[in-house]
């Protein structure tokens, strides 16, 4: 049976699985299944028994016994992963000013949010949710500094991390951080080493460290950071003091954004570092040696910093790294199509099928669910998107996927 959207986007089908009694068993057939992004099996299908992967294979065999579905000659694969966003931002989308220098941006971010009321905010993030889930992401790491219930996060049909952000020096309330189920986390990240204190920063990783879920952490993200961090002066300085924040009693020592946090006892492989522009070979080395996971948003440092982080530097180095795609207050949308479209023209020598980990398994990983997704194989969740890309060869498959404008192609299931 085939089914035809009218609007475009990625063909999803988890809202189509769940219209199906979650007894039933159903086989999933397509021209490609990508079990994982080096394993592509041609004219593959997938079966599902109660949401649960629970077999995958070759040809279109016989499953009289079950349903079939049988989806086009493109490639059933596994959810896409956004290890980082802000669905608190998603109502300052064409507000901000990504053009006047980061700290312009962030007072721009600050301003903005405060004329923003509450309904509105929560509203936006609906409309980013629903964006979400139209190009292929089911799985997602948001970060939340706004005062807002997490079960706008919970109750979307969404996976993944919701991590309660906090900055500053105090924060009086009790951290959260709790498995939700299987497949949905509370936790709590701290927003950077620049504006956020060493004892704060310690706290919530202690509290994220007990209950094993993971922290997140913004670092070594722009230069105004590096500066502050090492000397204690420049234009984040300047910013602070004139806001009235006194960070003396911080007791920064000169480390730079890495060292600091490896210095405080952030990094372990239960955090998550986003952006890492301005880290170099040391720092990778670093983050490698303590098995930090590393999230890229390559558009959002580009509109903010000009810059983009040494991300074949990094695979080299053997760092794990998932893909976010940052806020609509600094991207222009939350869709991780755009994002492995972007990295791999930013960088044309990296394999679209390491982009493809980076936006699938690696993301999972990185949420701490890589048991339940990432992979087609059975045990997993089955979290799965339709792609209509036509290839004949894997490589072929894996660049389509990786390059091609699906916004614009795409018809829904
Ligand atoms: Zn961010």
């Amino acid at each position: 049976m085939r089914v035809t959207a009218r609007t475009s986007g990625i063909v999803f089908i988890m809202s189509w699985i769940k219209k199906i009694s979650a007894a039933d068993s159903v086989v999933h057939q397509a021209g490609w299944v990508m079990v994982d992004p080096k394993a592509l099996i041609h004219d593959g299908f997938v079966r599902v028994d109660a949401g649960r992967i629970t077999d995958v294979g070759q040809g279109r065999g016989s499953f009289s016994s079950d349903q079939v579905i049988h989806h086009g000659p493109g490639v059933l694969m596994p959810s896409l992963v956004n290890a980082h966003t802000h669905l608190d931002l998603c109502a300052l989308k064409e507000k901000t000013e990504s053009e006047a220098g980061f700290i312009g941006w962030v007072q721009s971010v600050i301003q903005k949010k405060d004329q923003i009321g509450g309904d509105a905010i929560l509203q936006a993030a609906q409309t980013g949710i629903d964006e979400l889930k139209t190009s292929g992401t089911i799985i997602v790491g948001d970060i939340c500094s706004s005062d807002i219930n997490p079960r706008f996060f919970l109750d979307a049909g969404l996976s993944g991390v919701w991590f309660k952000e906090y900055l500053g020096r105090f924060a009086d309330e009790p951290f959260v951080c709790e498995k939700i189920s299987d497949t949905q986390t509370l936790s709590v990240a701290g927003h950077a080493p620049h504006t956020t204190s060493p004892d704060l920063l310690i706290r919530l990783k202690t509290a994220s460290r007990k209950a094993l879920t993971r922290f997140s952490l913004h670092l070594a993200e722009s230069e105004d950071e590096v500066r502050f961090l090492t000397t204690g002066k420049g234009p984040w300085a300047d910013f602070l003091t004139a806001r009235g924040i006194d960070t003396s009693g911080w007791g920064l020592t000169g480390d730079n954004p890495v060292n600091h946090a490896d210095q405080l006892g952030l990094l372990d492989k239960h955090t998550l570092a986003v952006h890492l522009v301005f880290a170099d070979k040391k720092d990778v080395a670093t983050l490698v040696e303590k098995q930090v996971h590393a999230c890229i948003c390559a558009r959002s440092n580009f509109n903010l910093h000009k810059r983009l982080p040494d991300v074949p530097m990094m695979l080299q180095a053997g760092l794990r790294m998932c893909l976010g795609t940052d806020s609509l207050a600094s991207n222009d949308s939350l869709s991780l199509f755009d994002e492995m479209a972007y990295l791999a023209n930013a960088f044309p020598q990296i394999a679209p099928r390491e982009i493809l980990k980076m936006a699938t398994i690696n993301g999972a990983h990185a949420l701490g669910f890589e048991n339940f997704f990432g992979h087609l194989t059975p045990g997993r969740r089955a979290k799965m998107i339709y792609v209509p890309v036509l290839a004949a060869e894997p490589e072929q498959v894996q660049e389509a996927i990786v390059n091609a404008g699906f916004s614009e192609k795409i018809t829904c299931i």
